[in-house]
């Protein structure tokens, strides 16, 4: 085998390690780098939509994504929409709706670590597949028969990397796309999200949470989930804005992550902190998704705000998507114009779902005016007790629709 018949992958994120699976899965040989000298144990996703549980089980997935021990993931169909002035039940939404219609009806509450464990498990042994860790890009050049990865390789030596393709799944601040000199357009919002993980059991307030809980306040929105954590109880995390005049010291400060955790629920004794962190969220989308040999997958394409976990869903789906038409282009089933239809798509169903929902789900949750915040709530009750409205709500939240309508562009 030549050493051109190689997909390079750069970056072992969830969406990278689940690009390498996919493609070792269609007998591609490929090789995933990572900077980092082992996967790192990021604690932003943990939302998994049905349709992605879908792709993970289709990928061999699902006895890890189910295990019962802490390194599997929560089953959480019902989420709530509350008032937080006064911890109204607005609205309880049910996935289980969607029973019978479609394969997974529920959110699989899976940190993202885990998941790009269990697929970084799944390659070892594959003849296919190789992972290289301690390896970063510095640079890239494509011929119209090759790419050339320069890596600094885990003896700290500069090595060119030969290969077919490759694709970035480097994130946020992507080399891959930097170096391809692709635009990354759009919006950074001016206030910060802090992320709050304790150990106290939220289940054992008199409040009446479920599992995932979004809080609609004028002042200091909320979005509070459950995962598993190390086991035990697991861990639930608070997603909270932090004002754009509140300096980042304040905000990570004990006094500052106490703070926010005794107004939602004020409790004798501190709270037990697992950890805190602060980012910057922005709204993305790069100009284009592949550009000759290179291909953008993950937020290395496009980022968003995290209300709603749509981010690595649809990093997911774009990894899933690709993987398909490189299998054709690769076993000559079609030419590579397939690659333009596969930046089309996956925009299309960024742009106008993942982007369009995120920024209405922020600024809904956000709204300061009484009778506007009024409005959005009733609106989101009548959604939840009528049941069409409530399928129509799902199908759409839960990324269903955004594949669709995506699939369907030519
Ligand atoms: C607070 C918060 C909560 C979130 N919750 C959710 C959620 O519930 N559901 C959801 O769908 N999304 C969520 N997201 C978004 C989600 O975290 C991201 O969309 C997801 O991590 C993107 O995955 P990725 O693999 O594309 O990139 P990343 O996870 O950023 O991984 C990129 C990898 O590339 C490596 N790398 C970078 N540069 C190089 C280089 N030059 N060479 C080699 N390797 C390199 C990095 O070390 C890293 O391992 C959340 C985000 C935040 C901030």
């Amino acid at each position: 085998m030549s050493s051109l018949d190689r997909v390079f992958v750069v970056g072992a994120g969830p969406v990278g390690a689940v690009m390498a699976l996919a493609l070792s899965r269609r007998n591609i040989p490929v090789t995933l780098i990572e900077s980092e000298k082992e996967p790192i144990e990021d604690q932003r996703a943990a939302t998994v939509h049905p349709p992605t549980v879908e792709m993970l089980a289709e990928l061999g997935l699902e006895e890890e994504a189910f295990s019962d021990e802490p390194s599997g993931g929560l089953q959480s169909p019902i989420f709530h929409y509350r008032n937080r002035i006064d911890n109204e039940l607005v609205a309880v939404f049910d996935v289980n709706v969607l029973k019978g219609e479609v394969a997974y009806p529920f959110v699989l509450q899976w940190e993202q670590y885990k998941l790009v464990r269990a697929a970084l498990k799944k390659m070892e042994g594959d003849p296919n597949a190789e992972v290289r860790f301690s390896t970063r890009l510095t640079d890239l050049k494509q011929t119209e028969d090759e790419v050339q990865l320069t890596v600094t390789n885990a003896a700290g030596e500069s090595e060119i990397l030969r290969g077919r393709y490759v694709i970035g799944t480097d994130g946020f601040r992507s080399s891959v796309r930097r170096l391809a000199d692709i635009e990354l357009e759009g919006f950074t919002w001016p206030e910060r999200f802090i992320k709050i993980g304790t150990t106290f059991d939220y289940l054992d307030t008199d409040r009446g949470y479920c599992t995932r809980n979004y809080f609609s306040d004028p002042d200091e929105w909320l979005n509070l989930f459950q995962v598993k954590g190390n086991g035990g109880k697991g861990i639930w995390r608070g997603i909270f804005p932090v004002p754009a005049d509140e300096p980042d010291e304040s905000a990570m400060s004990v006094e500052g992550v106490q703070r926010r955790l005794q107004n939602l629920y004020p409790k004798s004794g501190d709270y037990d902190i697992a950890y805190h962190a602060l980012y910057q969220v922005h709204q993305r989308v790069a100009a284009t998704y592949n550009k000759g040999r290179v291909f953008l997958a993950g937020d290395s394409a496009h980022v968003n705000n995290p209300i709603g976990g749509m981010g690595m869903n649809g990093g997911i789906h774009d990894a899933v998507n690709l993987a398909e038409k490189l299998a054709d282009v690769w076993f000559k089933r079609a030419d590579d114009n397939v690659f333009d239809r596969y930046s089309r798509q996956r925009r299309k169903a960024q742009i106008d779902f993942v982007q369009a929902q995120s920024i209405a789900n922020k600024k809904s949750l956000e709204e300061k005016d009484p009778a506007i915040r009024r409005k959005n709530l009733d609106n989101l009750r009548r959604m939840s007790e009528d049941i069409n409205l409530h399928k129509q709500f799902i199908y759409r939240s839960s990324l269903f629709d955004s594949l669709r309508m995506a699939n369907e562009v030519e």
